[in-house]
Formats: C-alpha cells, structure tokens, sequence
C-alpha cells in the first residue's frame, strides 16, 4: 500500500513564507513611521517539543521583522505556546490571559495569539472565545506552520482568527527556527503519538505518529553544527517508535547511529523513550556509540500491573526492572531518570507501595513526579478515586522524600571526581557562578569567566546538592 504523505507541500511553505514577506512589510513601514521596531514576547509551557515548536514560532516572527522582549508590557505581540498534559498549566495560562487583558486596555493594537496543545483542545478553544475576547488568534499544534497567515490576516483584517482543525497531523518542514542557544539543539525527529494512555491528552492534541525523513533530520543537524551546535537531544513524545510509518527499512537505532556519524557532534541525547518499545538493539547501540550520552529517561508512571494495565501502558513492573538491569549490565554508569504518576484514579495505598518499590530497586539519578491531573476527553476523566485528596499528597512527599535521598546518594559519588561540562553559560541562582552539564545531565555549578559559554571544559566536583553539583575548573 502506498504511503500517505503527511508532508505540508513546499508550495504551502513558500505561500506561508510570502505572507511572513508582506508581514515584514508592514512592520517595516511601522518602522519607518515610528523610528521603533515591532517587538513580540513568547512564552512556552510545557515540554521540549513545545520549546522546540516556540523556536519555530520565533523564526517566523524574526523574519517577519520582529524584534524580541521578554516583557509582554511593551509587546507588540504576545504569542503563548501552551500545554495540557495537566490542569495546573492551563490555570496559569487562563491568570496571565486576564493579566494581558489589562495590558492590552491601555494598548488597544496589541496583539494576543494563543497556541499549542491547549487551544488545539475544543472545549478550551470555545471558553477562551467566549471569555478573553482580547485574544486575537487562537491556533492549535496542527496549524503552527499557518502563523504567518493567521497574524497576516489578524494584523489587516481586524478579527479574530481561530484555527484549531481536528487532524491526525502533519510535517512542515523548511520553517525558520531561531534558537537562542547556539552550542547545543532540540531537534524533533516526530511528531505526535499512538499508545493513547489513559490519561494523557497527547494523541488527542498531537495527532498520530509521523517521522520525519532522516535525510531531513541529518540535514538540520549538519546545519546546526556550522553554526557550532555540538549536542542534540532528538525529540518525540516515543522515539523508539521511530520509523514505524516511513516504510523504510529505518529504526530509532539506526537514526542514532547516523547521528553518531556527523562529524562536530559531540554529545546526543533522545527523549523518550518508551518501556514497552525499548529494546535490545537500542541499548546496545547506546553502549557502543561513543556520542550517546550515558543518560536515559524512561518513564515507568507507576509500579503497580493493576495500575499500569488501568494506564493502558503495555508492561509489567517485572518487565521494566529488567530493562533497566540489561541496560545497567551493558553501560554501568548510566545515569536514569523517569516520570512518575501519584494518585491515578484507581491507585490504592498497595499499589503506591510498588512505586516506591520500583524507585529504590533502580535508585534512579531524578525523577519527574507529578500528582495525577484529569483530563477531559481521556477515559481516566471518567473514574472515580479510590485515595482521598490528602492520601494522595502523603503519597506524593513520601516519594519525593525517598527520591530526594537517593538522589543526593547518587550526586555524592562524583564528588573528587573531574567531569567533562558543557557550559550553558550564568547559572539562574547566581550570576556570578557559571552552569553547565556533564555527559549524564548534571547540572554544574562553578566560578568562571562568560567566554566558557557554549565549551567543554573539565570540572573537578567539590561538593553535592540534590539536584546539582558545584566544582571549579581544572
Ligand atoms: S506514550 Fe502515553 S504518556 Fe506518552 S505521549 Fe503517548 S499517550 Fe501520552
């Protein structure tokens, strides 16, 4: 059977393109007529693929002829890229909508554009027509490549452009990305996801799987390393489904050997990974790739089968600590994380014990908990909960105070040790102290001169926290 072509034709790009050209018009003649530049703000929530889809967001408005701030106060335009993997998310995006509705009674021309996994939901998409009429465009994840149109058309038109078409998704490619980091890249390899657990919007707001063509990913990547990327994390919401739909004989495995292959690449990083999709040939491929970071995040959500089967995940507890023993057997020193779910509607306090049980058998290095959030339209939505609010928030700092242990046990080895970092540039706490990480993503904290930013340079580590390590250069 052939195989559909999820492709946006070049044809619609090069139309997009011209509509950023006219867009660049404008703002050009706005320029002119008053000796200031246009300037959006971005705000992004949520995960990397939504990090990486605000870079694409950016590239456009660049070549639109905007200028950028970080303060939505004297922007232009205002474009929140939004997520709704959980309700606290949205509640945040609804308090800063009506902080913007504020801002924009005193800057009538101002702009406001809401995008990503939570305007590509109906029910949010009709509230936030109804409620905040000061939001002017409103496009979901499957209309991001149309921004140029959508602002075009809100920018001369005058009304509100709503773009948020249910569809199984589509690739655009040749989109201008601007990244402000130019020493390390997200870089998507696919879109979208087909597990449909039970309590993840996902699949409903990101469509199905798609890949995109690995000549297209090796291309983007050998772009990046002219302009001195050395590290790429390959994106997608389960990258061992790589491949699957292109009909080609290409797996997840193989992509990361050609990446291995690119000459400037110096660290690569993937996420993530799938446990029931997460096989043999891809962790001896991590062991035997000298690029592939020892570092794997393999969310396990809970511990329980009865919980794990209500999850539609697909693997048993069993299932999942072999695994990760194989892949502690072929890279001893591979640094784990994984996400986890608390309170599940069907989780007991029984269930939470396999939980906990699997966080200390695997002693991973950090862990991403998050208590369980209902999402309208997944069948979770639906159940009832067998554990009471404050049950659930027991459970909750329980976890976090056996993680929290482990992860400092885990953050205490490399003390005396030197590590090879890759300088992010001035830490968030200090401004003094530089940050960067180690091969297995440990954040690094220590004295050091802004010209480090985007090097690898080697860190003898002096102490430990939690969460990070300090050390001085070598
Ligand atoms: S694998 Fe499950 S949790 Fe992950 S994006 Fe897909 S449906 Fe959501």
């Amino acid at each position: 059977m052939k195989k559909k072509d999820v492709h946006v034709p070049i044809e619609e790009i090069q139309r997009q393109k011209d509509f950023l050209n006219r867009i660049s018009a404008i703002n050009t003649q706005f320029y002119l007529q008053n000796e200031r530049r246009r300037t959006a703000c971005t705000r992004t929530y949520g995960c990397q693929q939504n990090e990486n889809d605000t870079e694409k967001i950016r590239g456009m408005l660049e070549e639109a002829g905007y200028k950028f701030t970080d303060d939505e106060n004297i922007a232009d335009l205002v474009i929140y890229n939004t997520c709704a993997v959980r309700e606290n998310a949205e509640m945040k995006v609804f308090g800063r909508l009506g902080i913007l509705k504020h801002i924009k009674e005193k800057k009538p021309d101002m702009l406001i554009g809401l995008c990503g996994c939570m305007a590509q939901q109906e029910h949010i998409a009709e509230k936030i027509s109804k409620t905040y009429s000061h939001v002017d465009m409103i496009f979901g994840t499957h209309a991001l490549y149309k921004l140029p149109e959508i602002l075009y058309s809100a920018i001369t038109d005058k009304k509100r452009m709503i773009d948020i078409d249910v569809s199984d998704g589509t690739i655009a490619e040749n989109l201008p990305v601007k990244r402000e980091n130019t020493s390390k890249a997200w870089v998507s390899i696919m879109y979208g996801c087909n597990n449909f657990c039970s309590y993840c919007i996902v699949p409903y707001v990101r469509g199905r799987e798609r890949s995109r063509m690995p000549e297209d990913i090796i291309c983007e990547i050998n772009d990046l390393v002219k302009n001195g990327c050395t590290e790429v994390t390959l994106l997608g919401q389960n990258v061992n489904s790589y491949g699957k739909d292109l009909h080609l004989d290409i797996d997840f495995s193989d992509l990361l050997k050609m990446v291995d292959q690119i000459e400037g690449i110096k660290r690569i990083r993937f996420m993530t990974s799938h446990p029931k999709d997460f096989g043999d040939k891809l962790i001896e491929t991590m062991a035997s790739c000298s690029k592939i970071c020892r570092q794997l995040h393999l969310p396990f959500q809970a511990g329980s089968n009865k919980v794990l089967k209500d999850m539609n995940r697909n693997y048993t507890k069993e299932e999942y600590l072999q695994k990760i023993a194989k892949v502690k057997k072929a890279i001893p020193d591979i640094s784990l994380s994984t996400d986890i779910i608390v309170g599940y509607p069907t989780e007991t306090n029984e269930d939470f014990e396999d939980t906990i049980d699997v966080v200390k058998a695997v002693e991973f290095d950090s862990i991403f908990s998050f208590i369980y959030s209902r999402r309208t339209g997944t069948p979770a939505a639906k159940l009832d909960f067998v554990l009471s609010e404050k049950e659930i928030q027991r459970n909750f700092n329980r976890l976090l105070d056996v993680q929290n242990a482990i992860s400092k046990k885990k953050n205490d080895e490399y003390v005396g040790k030197i590590a090879e970092v890759l300088v992010d540039g001035v830490s968030k706490n200090d401004k003094d102290t530089l940050s960067g990480r180690t091969d297995s993503a440990k954040i690094v904290n220590f004295k050091g001169d802004l010209s480090l930013a985007g090097k690898y340079v080697k860190v003898r580590i002096t102490d430990a926290h939690t969460w990070s390590l300090n050390g001085e250069l070598v």
